[in-house]
Order: structure tokens, then sequence, then C-alpha cells
């Protein structure tokens, strides 16, 4: 794990979970995903970059919410994408 200075993980108490398992945005527009994240700021669960909508890296620039969490089962992880920091938990 590699620590780097990022304010927006040190601010974070807990952690979103999920609501449900699947991409908000995709499944408005039935695509599909690889990876689930969920949004620390708001709870949004979108799909990861090597998705093909990239849904949760668009929200976070769009919407300026930094940090995500892992949404698959037994990841634990948070990455601030304007930080480029990751922290596991
Ligand atoms: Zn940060
Ligand atoms: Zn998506
Ligand atoms: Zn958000």
């Amino acid at each position: 794990m590699v620590e780097r200075g990022c304010s927006h993980l040190d601010a974070i108490e807990s952690i979103k979970q999920p609501h449900r398992r699947e991409c908000e945005e995709c499944v408005k527009i039935g695509s599909y995903w690889v990876h689930l994240r969920t949004c620390q700021t708001c709870g949004v669960t979108l799909c990861c970059d090597s998705s093909p909508n990239q849904h949760a890296s668009k929200h976070a620039r769009a919407g300026g919410h930094p940090v995500i969490a892992s949404a698959q089962p037994g990841e634990r992880w948070l990455y601030c994408y304007p930080d480029e920091a990751f922290s596991e938990y």
C-alpha cells in the first residue's frame, strides 16, 4: 500500500457500502460493467475504469466527488481520483 498525502482519504470516517451491486448509469443505458465502485461523497455505485463507460471516474470529475471505494466483494480499499491516492482499510 502506497500512502500519499490526501486530505480526502483522511476525512473518511465510515465507508459507504453499495446499496445494490450494479452500475446505476449502465442500467439506464443497457450497458455492462466490469467492476463496481461506490462514491464516498453521495453513495452512488458506478462502474470502474476497466468498464466501457467509466461512470465512476466521470462522476468524480463532473461532480467533484473525489473518493470511491471498491464495491467488489472481498475488496477493501479507497481511491482518491484527484490525488491518485490509494488506501486499504
Ligand atoms: Zn484526495
Ligand atoms: Zn457504468
Ligand atoms: Zn458522488
